[in-house]
Formats: structure tokens, sequence, C-alpha cells
């Protein structure tokens, strides 16, 4: 399972028009098939931060023509147009390579408490930064929770990350799926973490105005498929402790109590590193063989056991 961060899409300070997106993911598509080539069955996941963005500033101008939909709905959305980029440069590149596979996508759900701690306390910022003049309309007109951003200087509103607790589809897409899907498919799935949807007691899934962290959620689908590895793709080669400081050091092999450690003693950055390393522990605890964090480039030698930061269970 690779999980792949918003830089393999766009990169901050790019145009982010649809032909860069175009151009980093035909890249990135060939590192993937080059991950096939070592022998690996491969299931994808990515994140959507930029693009729900995007979405949501056409939301904001259109507005008065078009009304704005909710959060979850973006999150479908940008399952659909980054699932969609994915599959088409994936095939390109398993073309050219004459590998016969066949990328698919999966419009995901996951299902999160209503009663998750996050809805009370929304940490997640997501769209553009607001002057201060704007968040006093916004305050008026929207229900929405606004922060200040100290490090970027500027208000943001910020929306629930609840925990995804279950994939709906998750036995529907195993079944579809079958036994020898690595040999055929290539699963894309809970793309920006998927939709989150909570139940009631109706029974009935509703959609909540919230964004579930593609990390987490790459732990729970990883978990699903019965993946060995879970690698989290980023900008970074790996997992650093004292990362920024004079004595930062790059972690390689190592073991799922160590990582631990050094996150209770808050080595990894909430919101960037943090979940990365959560999702690994979760991966770990839940049967996964080994957590990878790493970059595009350092990817097929991470999954080799020669670059990037590699967590291992511990042995019983
Ligand atoms: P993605 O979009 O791929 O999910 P994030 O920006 O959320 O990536 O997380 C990657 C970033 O985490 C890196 O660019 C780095 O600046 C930051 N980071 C925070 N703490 C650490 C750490 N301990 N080791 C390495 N990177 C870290
Ligand atoms: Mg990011």
């Amino acid at each position: 399972m690779v999980a792949l961060g918003g830089n393999a899409l766009s990169r901050a300070g790019g145009p982010g028009d649809w032909a860069e997106a175009r151009r980093h993911m035909r890249s990135t598509a060939e590192s993937l098939v080059d991950v096939i080539r070592d022998g690996h069955a491969l299931a994808v996941t990515h994140g959507n931060g930029p693009q729900v963005g995007q979405i949501l500033r056409q939301n904001e101008i259109a507005e008065r023509e078009v009304p704005p939909r909710p959060l979850d709905v973006l999150g479908a959305e940008s399952e659909g147009q980054i699932g969609y980029l994915v599959a088409q440069e994936l095939e390109g590149a398993l073309r050219r390579a004459r590998i016969d596979r066949t990328p698919l996508v999966l419009v995901s759900r996951m299902e999160v408490a209503a009663r998750d701690r996050a809805f009370r306390t929304p940490t997640r910022p997501v769209g553009r930064f607001y002057s201060d003049s704007e968040v006093r309309v916004l305050r008026k007109r929207t229900g929405w929770t606004l922060a200040y951003d100290r490090a970027r200087g500027g208000w943001r509103r910020v929306v629930p990350s609840p925990v995804p607790v279950r994939w709906v589809e998750a036995d529907a897409v195993v079944r579809l799926l079958g036994r020898s899907w690595g040999e055929r498919l290539i699963p894309i799935v809970a793309g920006g973490g998927g939709i989150p949807v909570v139940r009631r007691a109706s029974g009935n899934r509703e959609g909540v105005e919230a964004v579930i962290d593609k990390d987490r959620a790459a732990a729970v689908v990883a978990g699903a498929l019965g993946a060995t590895t879970l690698a989290i793709v980023t900008d970074v080669p790996g997992v650093a402790v004292g990362f920024g400081k004079p004595w930062e050091r790059w972690l390689g092999e190592v073991g799922a109590d160590e990582l631990r450690e050094f996150q209770s003693k808050g080595e990894f950055a909430d919101g960037s590193m943090g979940p990365k390393v959560e999702a690994i522990l979760t991966f770990l605890d839940h049967g996964g063989r080994t957590g990878i964090v790493c970059d595009i480039p350092t990817l097929r030698r991470a999954l080799q056991g020669e670059a990037g930061t590699r967590a291992t269970r511990p042995r019983h």
C-alpha cells in the first residue's frame, strides 16, 4: 500500500494547474511501476489538501450563482478528480513498461464516530488564508471555526479531523478484487482519507463536514486489504528525530517500540509527521509487517530495505 502525499501531484509555489498535476503524477507513476516490476502487488491512496483548497475557492468565488457544496461532497469530488489522474498516468506508465494491470478507482467512505472529540475541537486547516477584516465577516455569516496560524501569519478555517473507524466498502472491495488482485488490478482507494460519514441511530449513514487524515485512512485501508507493507510517500526521505535541529538524525531501520517512544517525546509534528508515524504504528499493531516513510526518489530502494525510515513490529 502506497500513500502519496500532496507533493506527488503539485509543489508548493507551483502554478497548481492541471498540466502541472499531470506532469508530477507522470513521474510518480514511473516510480510506482518500478515497484510493480520488483514483484509487489500495489494499492494506492493519496492526499487531497491542495485540490480541496482549490475547490473551496471555486465555491467561494461562484457562491452567488452556484450554491457551495458541503465538505463531504468536496471530498468525493477530489477523490474523483485525483483518482482519475492517478489511474490515467499509471495506465500510461504500465503500457510503456508492457505490464498488463488495470488501475481501478473506487470512491470510498470512511465511518467516523459521531462522538469523536474532534467534532468539539476542530484542528485541521482547510482552504485559503483570511485577513482580520474578512474573519469578522465570516464569523457573522458562517458557523466556521477560524484559527490563527502563527507560523504563517494568517487566519484559516479549521475543521474536525476525526479518527477513521471503518472503511465502509472494505468487504465489498476485497470481494470485488478477489484473491489474485495484485496480478490484475491496482486499487486506488480512500483518496484524501475517504469521505467522512457517521452512522445515525436509524442506521443511515450521513456525510459530515470534516476531513480525515489520509495517513490514518491509509492504515485502515492497508489493514483491510491485508497489505504487508505501508509506504507513506512524502517530500522528505524519511523520519528524523531532532528534525531541523543541529542534532537532527534520520532514522533507517527502527523498531515499533523505539518509534513509539520518540513519538511520545513529541519528536513528530502534529498535522505532518505525527499522523504518518501514528498510521505506521497502527498498521504494525494490526498485523502489518513493515511501515515506511520515504519520498518518491527513494521509494524503490526503501521497499528493498535500503532507504527511507523502515519500522518493523517487535519480534515475540
Ligand atoms: P504530505 O503532504 O506528504 O502528507 P506533510 O507536509 O503533511 O506531507 O508532512 C511532511 C513534512 O513533515 C515534511 O516536509 C517535514 O517538513 C515535516 N516534518 C515534521 N516533523 C518531521 C520529522 N520529525 N521528520 C521528518 N519530517 C518532519
Ligand atoms: Mg501535507
